[in-house]
């Protein structure tokens, strides 16, 4: 759409010129998110200071119906901010406070345009811990980690970013501001307005404030890698280190391709008959208790294990067996230079079936897939590799039949990154023509005119 007539120069009187960017370089990277979906720039930038410039932005965007589109740091996986519809990018980012830490409440208070990796090494500093950690913790930032609901490794035993969010200011897209939830750890009046905004993707409202839990910070880790022959090994394990009573902090698994790919720049050298790996972490304030139940984890998984358990002895160690895990996305491209990430999450018990249906989806397609990812809680990131723009076609049918596939086996087409964009097609394969068509009802009473975030989550009518 073009925008209508006196809008642009509406919005720099609204909120002030500098922070208004019609320039199309700068527009272009807003376009973009980490999802691999394209390029859909905005038409006009607003870099919001305020939740008042946020009801401005709605004020003027309501008038003539034009699309407003929530952007936290862009590392979305799933395309929730590209403007499809072109319109408003609303950025957060200049929103960057963190408020206040109080120690004695175990509570925070802090702006949407915070990075998470910033907010976690702010709470440390007062002894305490925000254990949600998606692996771009040093990019993404707290609105889109509350808007995607985003979780990561320490999901296992911590939980989402939905267990921490105990209450949040919100503009609706009417103008109306909202303060739902509490400052307290408990409270259940009313319905849950702050668990529904949570996951909510950038389509009920833009979160201007999050008053956020904590938790005091565990004073030890231990961290171990362990080598397996085969996938189906490795998950063998992960059943019977978690029937052993132990929820390890962090149980990460990697197939072969993807031990292929980290073997690349890992400091260690695999067993050649690797074929899987597990990384566990345990934590808590005992030293002695933390090694005594990664040690028990490896006498867990010894009838399984391919070689030694590596437990980090110092902190550097400890580094070398994460940094394996942290570049995989880049190795992996190294082998072919195209992906198309899945965030699949099923039962942990289906895991094995999981991963040997990716195998054979993408063998008779003519692609590998490398599966890795938290396999603790049955969140795996299934990623199709492919060489040409000319293959894609053939792997988003890939790519469906992997999102079906965890359905069947009663699970989710994303245990993370969200729908968006990405997976709006297979929403209703997952949950059902009423429940979406309800899920729309309840968007039109947040967004009567439906300008906030167009076109993402459900599929488009036809
Ligand atoms: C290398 C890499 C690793 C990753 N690892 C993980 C992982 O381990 N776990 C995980 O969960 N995710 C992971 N992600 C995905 C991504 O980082 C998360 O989804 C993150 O929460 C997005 O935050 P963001 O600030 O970049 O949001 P954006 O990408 O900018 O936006 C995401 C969505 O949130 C909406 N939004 C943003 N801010 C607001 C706001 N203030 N109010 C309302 N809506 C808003 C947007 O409209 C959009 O729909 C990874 C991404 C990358 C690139």
């Amino acid at each position: 759409m073009s925008l209508p007539a006196g809008l642009v120069e509406a919005l720099a009187a609204a909120v002030g010129p500098e922070r208004v960017v019609v320039d199309r370089e700068r527009l272009e990277p807003y376009g973009r998110d980490e999802s691999e979906l394209g390029t859909f720039p905005p038409e006009v930038l607003v870099l919001a200071g305020s939740a008042e410039h946020v009801q401005r932005v709605f004020e003027l965007a309501a008038r003539d119906r034009v699309p407003v589109v929530p952007v936290g740091a862009r590392s979305g996986k799933s395309g929730g901010t590209l403007a499809l519809r072109g319109g408003i990018a609303l950025s957060l980012e200049k929103m960057d406070r963190i408020v206040e830490i109080r120690p004695e409440d175990l509570i925070a208070r802090a702006q949407p345009g915070v990075v998470t990796g910033r907010f976690q090494a702010a709470v440390e500093k007062h002894g305490l811990f925000y254990p949600p950690d998606p692996n771009s913790l040093d990019l993404c930032s707290l609105g889109g980690n509350v808007a995607e609901n985003a979780g990561g490794p320490r999901a296992l035993k911590y939980g989402v970013t939905r267990e921490y969010v105990l209450g949040l200011e919100v503009v609706l897209p009417t103008g109306e501001l909202l303060h739902t939830g509490k400052r307290s750890i408990k409270g259940v009046a009313g319905y849950d307005l702050t668990a529904l905004f949570v996951g909510s993707e950038g389509t009920l409202g833009v979160v201007t404030e999050i008053t956020l839990k904590l938790l005091p910070r565990p004073r030890h880790v231990a961290t171990a890698l362990v080598c397996f022959r085969s996938v189906e090994d490795a998950s063998r394990a992960v059943a019977r280190v978690l029937a052993r009573g132990i929820i390890p902090r962090c149980l990460e698994l990697l197939d072969d391709v993807a031990l292929a790919a980290c073997a690349r720049t890992s400091p260690f050298r695999f067993p050649p008959d690797a074929g899987a790996a597990l990384l566990v972490e345990t934590d808590g304030n005992d030293e002695e208790q933390v090694f005594a139940e990664i040690a028990r984890v490896a006498e867990a998984v010894a009838g399984e294990a391919a070689g030694e358990v590596i437990v980090a002895q110092n902190e550097a160690q400890r580094r070398d067996i994460w940094e394996t895990r942290k570049y995989l996305s880049v190795n992996l491209k190294a082998l072919h230079p195209r992906k198309l990430s899945e965030d699949i999450a099923v039962p942990r018990s289906r895991i094995p079936e999981m991963v040997a249906l990716t195998r054979e989806i993408g063998r008779r397609h003519g692609f590998e897939v490398a599966t890795y990812g938290h396999a603790g809680d049955g969140n795996l990131h299934a990623n199709v590799l492919f060489d040409t723009d000319d293959q894609r076609p053939r792997v988003e049918v890939a790519v469906g039949e992997i999102l079906r596939a965890a359905v069947d086996l009663g699970g989710t087409i994303t245990g993370e990154h969200g729908v968006g964009l990405a997976k709006r097609d297979f929403l209703v394969y997952e949950q059902g023509a009423e429940q979406v068509a309800l899920q729309r009802r309840l968007k039109a009473v947040f967004d009567p005119l439906g300008i906030l975030n167009p076109g993402k989550i459900f599929p488009e009518p036809g």
